[in-house]
């Protein structure tokens, strides 16, 4: 039976990226031998690290002041290493998710964390508004697209929105799905497990002049060599970007999955195609009388689509799940936190499991109302 993936991450990735890269299992650039058994200093792999940050530039248009580092431990990691790098006094937060949340928890180890609005009230359904980022934090942090829960900031804030604080995003759920002006943060990073590779590989897109600037603080200081992101960044300059050993499985896949972005178009066409998707669930969301969305419209999430039965049908939730599964729709089950169903629609997802997914709650509706 045909299978439709909806998981949240890790998740459905381009079959094109899969068949190569077991190729390259077998045998790397022609070497006789695969990817895992290579010296990560040979040649051929030296430039594959080259070539795949090339793409990550060409793809989001990242300037020469920035650095692209390929590191280990997930996004998880990085919700320490970026106020160990970057909080000197204070910082500010959004919160809005558990992400989120998390990533704040790290900073109050470091330093004064503000966190300048919440959405937990209503379970996050909703990006909060109208806050104030303090003019003196050292940096702003947002995750642009919250999973879980179906919301997303889909626009590069300005920095007169922010006090000129600089922007530090989580993009790991987001990442590659539209164009990014990358000047605009100070500090991007993510798991590659959503949208760009399977999980174990982890990206960090930093501009060098804000490296290296912790003065003031006692705690962690100075910093263990392979936190410090200049540790990565330095090799990185030589053109190596290898402090150890790099995960060189998953950076391969990554390259693969990011080339198969490059050949549909880049960001700009992969950005049509998901919004493209995204409005068909909605509209459907939207539509029909036994579901509704969880997140508030204007919140609204083009990567993850969260919905639950609508009142009156809330007995119809098990049987909605095994109508599903019985036509191949895998991983529709919502996050406890937020219950009833979440379609994850990333890159590799087809147009024709959406239409599989819309066409199975249209028969459920009318075999069930
Ligand atoms: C999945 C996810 C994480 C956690 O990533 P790990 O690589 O598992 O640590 C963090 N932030 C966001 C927004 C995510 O979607």
């Amino acid at each position: 039976m045909k299978a439709y993936n909806f998981n949240a991450g890790p998740c459905v990735l381009p079959k094109q990226a899969i068949e190569n890269t077991i190729k390259a299992l077998y045998d790397f650039d022609n070497t006789g031998i695969g990817i895992a058994e290579i010296s990560h200093r040979t040649p051929g792999w030296e430039k594959l690290m080259a070539d795949t940050r090339q793409l990550w530039r060409d793809l989001l248009g990242i300037p020469e002041e920035y650095e692209v580092l390929f590191l280990g431990g997930g996004a998880s990691t990085q919700f320490m290493a970026v106020p160990a790098n970057l909080l000197n006094k204070k910082a500010a937060y959004l919160q809005t998710g558990v992400w989120a949340k998390k990533a704040a928890k790290e900073a109050k180890l470091f330093g004064e964390t503000v966190i300048v609005a919440s959405s937990e009230d209503k379970t996050y359904s909703y990006i909060p508004k109208g806050w104030t980022v303090p003019a003196d934090a050292d940096y702003f942090h947002i995750t642009t697209n919250n999973t879980i829960y179906g919301t997303e900031i889909r626009r590069d804030m300005d920095a007169s929105e922010i006090n000129n604080v600089m922007l530090v995003a989580d993009m790991s759920s987001d990442i590659m799905s539209r164009p990014v002006d990358v000047k605009k943060y100070g500090l991007i990073y993510g798991g590659a497990q959503k949208n760009v590779g399977p999980a174990g590989v982890t990206f960090v897109i930093v501009r060098k002049d804000i490296l290296g600037k912790i003065t003031d603080r006692q705690y962690m200081n100075p910093l263990p060599t392979m936190v410090d992101y200049r540790t990565h960044a330095a090799e990185e300059a030589k053109n190596i970007s290898m402090f150890n050993t790099p995960p060189v499985i998953n950076i391969y896949m990554m390259y693969e999955t990011l080339k198969w972005v490059k050949e549909l178009g880049g960001v700009e066409e992969m950005n049509k195609i998901n919004v493209k998707k995204s409005n068909l669930l909605y509209e459907e969301i939207d539509r029909n009388s036994m579901f509704i969305g969880t997140a508030e419209k204007e919140s609204r999430s083009i990567m993850n689509h969260c919905f639950v039965m609508a009142p009156g049908y809330e007995d119809k939730q098990d049987a909605f799940m095994a109508f599903a599964k019985e036509r191949g729709m895998v991983g529709i089950k919502g996050h406890r936190s937020v219950g009833g169903f979440r379609a994850s629609l990333y890159n590799a997802c087809p147009i024709e499991a959406v239409e599989a997914l819309v066409q199975c709650m249209q028969d459920f509706e009318r075999q069930n109302k």
